[in-house]
């Protein structure tokens, strides 16, 4: 499939300057946990920046929603795979999440269709995981589950998770220009936890 095309279907991938690659945005808004996160103060959601700022201007929701609506576009895989072939790192959901269990199929078929690609995931649907092996993820994709609430400890239900604090972090992108850099940590099954400082 033409990238053109698969644009078109998808509503496209982001470029976040931070990040070694590209990323897939979906509205905040329809984040199931993450929505009702950003009501609850001491969240990691409350405030959340992809429910503000130029999230909030009609041209971008509208390609965010577009984006949602397209999930279950029958070449939706295929116009994924042809977006994020050639790319050595991809993070899925700069901002938005885990929208159902056929959704989450669907990326795990993306994931096996890039196999030289590394995805990374976060997520705070606890509810999907809590449904599978962690062991039938495909290998080239991490999804680390995030903890809800500011200086909350790792979920122990799932190998794989991220927290933030307001005294200490693991994650060094502040430090060096909010960049990744070299980091990969994210990516990296072998680091159990990556603390984000709170901001
Ligand atoms: S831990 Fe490393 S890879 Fe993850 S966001 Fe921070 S700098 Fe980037």
């Amino acid at each position: 499939m033409l990238k053109k095309e698969a644009r078109k279907i998808t509503g496209g991938l982001s470029a976040p300057s931070k990040m070694p690659g590209p990323a897939y945005n979906l509205p905040a808004v329809a984040c199931i946990t993450g929505a009702k996160l950003a009501q609850v103060p001491g969240s990691v959601c409350h405030g959340c920046y992809a429910l503000k700022g130029r999230y909030r201007f009609p041209n971008v929701q509208q390609a965010l929603q577009r984006r949602a609506t397209s999930i279950k576009h029958p070449d939706w895989v295929k116009a994924m795979t042809a977006l994020i072939m050639g790319h050595k790192y991809f993070r899925w959901h700069d901002s938005g999440d885990i929208q159902s269990p056929e959704h989450l199929c669907k990326i795990f078929e993306v994931c096996k269709r890039t196999p030289s690609t590394k995805h990374w995931m976060p997520t705070r649907e606890a509810r999907f995981l809590k449904l599978m092996d962690p062991d039938i993820i495909p290998s080239n994709l991490i999804i680390r589950m995030s903890s809800h609430m500011i200086d909350q400890g790792p979920v122990t239900f799932w190998p794989w998770t991220s927290t933030v604090s307001s005294s200490t972090k693991t994650c060094p992108a502040l430090d060096q220009g909010n960049s990744c850099r070299d980091c990969r940590a994210c990516w990296d099954r072998s680091v159990p936890n990556i603390v984000y400082p709170k901001h």
